[in-house]
């Protein structure tokens, strides 16, 4: 069945060794920057909890993204987690790349996150760009043996690029139409000073202009 699941997952693949199968936890960990979290994120999240049967989805934004241009402060990016995850009971945001520092490699949360649910079964899910750097990573085969990967994307995206058999069965993908938003996007848009009502949650919305997040070039 996780083979299947290889090429683009679009229904409930991947079940085969579920709580309802082995009795074992299957958790989700949602990596990403989140500068700013959206709507495309809280779907893909859902999407990837449905179609793999997770039984939690923690999203876990990324300290100090150190392959990255300068990012918004991590307690900004956490709070807007917090804001826009709240209302789901299956999701939570975890702090632990936030507090313990340094640069972000993966390798490391997984390894505490393999430590503290060692009865689980991890799912990494991320963009599929950000899966392509996998082998530019810390660590990656302990990354990609630690976890297994869910790639999200756009249905537009060029899967060929992906060249999902350097993975083994470690990645699979899933297509996110609501994926069109873009933190990038939202982060221009707030310059330019044009809506980002409906791309965002209202309470990230809000916290985005209160705190005057995202209105200079750089920011
Ligand atoms: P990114 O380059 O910002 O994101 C790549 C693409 O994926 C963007 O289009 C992004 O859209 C999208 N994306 C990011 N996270 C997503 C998610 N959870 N679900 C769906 N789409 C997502 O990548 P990044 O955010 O810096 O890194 C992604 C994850 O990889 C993080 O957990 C990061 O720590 C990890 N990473 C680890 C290493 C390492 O260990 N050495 C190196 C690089 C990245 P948006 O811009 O709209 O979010």
């Amino acid at each position: 069945m996780w083979d299947e699941c290889n090429s683009v997952c679009s229904s409930r693949n991947g079940l085969e060794g579920t709580t309802e199968g082995n009795g074992r936890r299957r958790l989700g960990i949602m990596g990403g920057t989140f500068d700013p979290v959206h709507i495309g994120h809280l779907v893909c999240a859902e999407e990837a909890r449905w179609q793999f049967g997770l039984d939690e989805v923690v999203f876990v934004p990324a300290g100090q993204p150190w392959q990255k241009r300068q990012v918004t402060p991590a307690e900004d990016r956490y709070l807007l987690t917090v804001l826009a995850t709240a209302s789901n009971p299956h999701f939570s945001v975890s702090r632990l790349e936030i507090d313990r520092g340094g640069p972000t490699y993966t390798a490391e949360t997984l390894r505490a996150l393999r430590e503290f649910h060692s009865a689980a079964d991890l799912f990494f899910i991320t963009g599929a760009d950000a899966v392509l750097e996998i082998l530019t990573w810390k660590d990656p085969d302990a990354v990609l043996q630690t976890a297994r990967f869910i790639a999200a994307t756009r249905p537009e995206f060029d899967l060929g690029k992906l060249d999902l058999g350097r993975f083994g069965d470690r990645v699979s993908v899933i297509q996110i139409p609501a994926l069109a938003i873009s933190s990038t996007d939202i982060r221009r848009r707030v310059r330019e000073g044009r809506p980002i009502h409906y791309l965002v949650p209202p309470e990230v919305a809000s916290y985005i202009e209160e705190r005057h997040l995202y209105e200079h070039p750089g920011d």
